[in-house]
């Protein structure tokens, strides 16, 4: 299907109907850099299919979805209580769309998904939701925490509980599915996670669950992993277990927690987070009793890329839509997109949102490695885990709305995207841990074991993996300069240095993973020069009192 052609005879450009995979010139060969071809060759078609989906279905039912948030139903008529959310159809429609046709949840926990013999590696499940998210970005939420659910409990949980719940978790049907969340934050306990008292008793070899938990993303999900504090004696995380908490009791009834109302939320307006009421739930204990905080941070941790993920696929979708208004939109009787102005915009949108991809790309590739025993993937992955969920949640706020502001007056009205983009982007820097939160742990990953000189090996190695040239030294000496300035502050435990290290590693790798994307085939060239413009832009001095340049060129290949 093409785009709607109106906008020939209006000059108002509307994207809708563009296929949101093949209209990514540079998509198709990324995958392919980082899957091989053989498994591109067996899975494109499912990019294809979903790109055709998002650009058309998902981008209406999105559109209406969040105009329709859920409701909370306290009631039945005849008078019975109720502890339900009623969904609208369109959020319904678009879950079938991510939990049973493309199995979003259930790819990385079993094969059968899309047919295939093997289980996926992450990159796939990470493209496909870095294309989804492109439309719907608050479904995204529901679907990462029953993925990263199912991991946990695969991860820590006892064979008998994950044999009980493992079929219905990575179920494509919605019918059999249980939805997994993640209740931890209480009123007093959110950054503080140490302070949680909701208190688990264990009764007769059974634990029940009572506090109040004050955030609670897909509340009526059918399974959630809760943090309750099993000795009131043991402070801080210590004392803190993991347990598994069902909707429904064996004997069908629910589960003695009550949904106390849903939140009226800026963003993420489609699916429900709400407020819960634990009342001597019962719940089942997940791995050690002591190690309830260290478990539940292999979850959170997948929720944090999850976040990255769908930040980057927001700024590609921001990227595309201002790409197509500036070669179709006309002002002063020309295109806009030959006004250098716009170039220049179009050229600051572009480096950022691009490192953002190639981070979670690089991301997923080190995590397929890092799960399968790879000691170094695995330091590398805890790093740069929070450096994506810092810098590509704060900038998609940024790109979100320049992209509002390129569309023109049109990007302020409800019925394009643009708001909805804005008011989804600034929920990412939140949740899961604040920006000041998110800085704070990539310190404590720095600080870990030899874990700052494995990094800064390893971006060494992936550079000399190439012939030295003349940028390389560049790179090179720019690598040694940001270890030389972070471990300064790390010594000096600088605390207030935090953001700006965690921002000056994300660029840092985002430019040398670039750099090597650069040699694959000399359609991702251009990579090259994204490279050294992060470089340029994000880690040295931007001096205000200098001309800087437009690269023409460099946009030029995106049109
Ligand atoms: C829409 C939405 C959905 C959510 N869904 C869930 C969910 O499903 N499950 C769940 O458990 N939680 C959920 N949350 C909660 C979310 O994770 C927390 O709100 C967030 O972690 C911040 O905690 P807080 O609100 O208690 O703020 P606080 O922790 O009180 O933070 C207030 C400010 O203090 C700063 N701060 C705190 N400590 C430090 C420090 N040591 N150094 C520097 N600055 C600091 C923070 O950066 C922030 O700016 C959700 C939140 C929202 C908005």
């Amino acid at each position: 299907m093409g785009a709607n052609l109106n906008y020939l005879l209006n000059n108002i450009p509307d994207s809708k109907g563009l296929n949101a995979y093949t209209r990514d010139k540079f998509f198709s060969k990324l995958l392919e850099f980082y899957v091989g071809k053989d498994l591109l060759n067996q899975i494109e078609n499912k990019f294809v299919e979903l790109g055709e989906c998002v650009g058309s279905e998902v981008e209406d039912l999105a559109l209406s979805a969040d105009k329709h948030p859920p409701k909370l139903v306290k009631r039945l008529r005849d008078g019975s209580s109720s502890n339900t959310v009623q969904k609208h159809p369109d959020f319904i429609k678009l879950e079938k769309i991510a939990f049973e046709k493309f199995g979003l949840a259930a790819m990385s926990h079993r094969s059968g998904v899309f047919e295939m013999q093997n289980i996926l590696p992450p990159i796939i499940k990470y493209g496909l939701t870095f294309l989804f998210v492109q439309n719907e970005f608050g479904l995204c939420c529901p679907v990462s925490m029953t993925d990263s659910l199912t991991r946990t409990l695969k991860k820590f949980g006892d064979e008998r509980l994950i044999n009980k719940f493992f079929d219905q978790l990575t179920s494509q049907d919605l019918d059999e599915l249980f939805q997994g969340a993640m209740f931890m934050t209480e009123q007093h306990a959110g950054s503080d996670v140490g302070s949680i008292d909701t208190f688990a008793e264990n009764i007769n070899g059974q634990w029940y669950l009572t506090g109040d938990k004050w955030f609670c993303s897909n509340p009526d999900a059918d399974l959630a992993m809760v943090l309750a504090r099993y000795d009131k004696k043991t402070k801080g995380t210590k004392g803190l277990s993991l347990f598994l908490l069902p909707k429904k009791l064996e004997n069908g009834q629910h589960n003695n927690y009550e949904i106390i109302r849903l939140k009226d939320k800026l963003g993420g307006r489609s699916f429900a987070s709400g407020e819960i009421r634990l009342n001597k739930a019962f719940a089942y204990i997940v791995g050690e009793k002591k190690e309830g905080f260290k478990q539940m941070t292999d979850m959170i941790n997948m929720s944090r890329l999850s976040n990255g993920v769908r930040a980057s696929g927001m700024m590609q979708r921001c990227l595309q839509e201002s790409l197509f208004i500036a070669k179709t939109r006309s002002a002063f009787n020309e295109k806009i997109i030959n006004l250098p102005l716009i170039r220049k915009q179009l050229l600051k949108m572009l480096i950022i949102t691009e490192a953002s991809r190639t981070m979670v790309f690089k991301a997923a590739d080190i995590l397929e490695k890092a799960d399968k025993g790879d000691t170094e993937a695995q330091k590398i992955f805890r790093i740069i885990t929070p450096l994506i969920k810092f810098r590509a949640c704060r900038d998609v706020r940024k790109i979100a709305g320049d992209a509002m502001e390129i569309r023109g007056g049109s990007g302020y009205i409800e019925e394009w995207m643009d708001p909805k983009i804005l008011r989804d982007a600034h929920l990412g820097s939140i949740w899961e841990g604040t920006s000041n939160i998110i800085s704070l742990d990539t310190i404590r990953a720095l600080k870990k074991a030899d874990n700052l000189h494995v990094l800064k090996t390893f971006l060494i190695n992936l550079v000399h993996e190439r012939s030295i040239k003349e940028n390389e030294k560049v790179l090179l000496s720019t690598i040694d300069e940001v270890f030389n300035f972070v471990f300064q502050e790390i010594k000096d435990d600088y605390e207030a240095s935090s953001r700006q290290i965690t921002s000056l590693l994300y660029y840092l790798c985002s430019a040398v993973f670039l750099n090597a994307e650069s040699y694959y085939c000399t359609s991702l060239y251009h990579r090259k020069k994204i490279s050294e413009l992060i470089i340029k832009y994000k880690i040295n001095e931007n001096n205000p009192l200098q001309r800087n340049e437009i690269d023409y060129k460099l946009v030029n290949e995106y049109l």
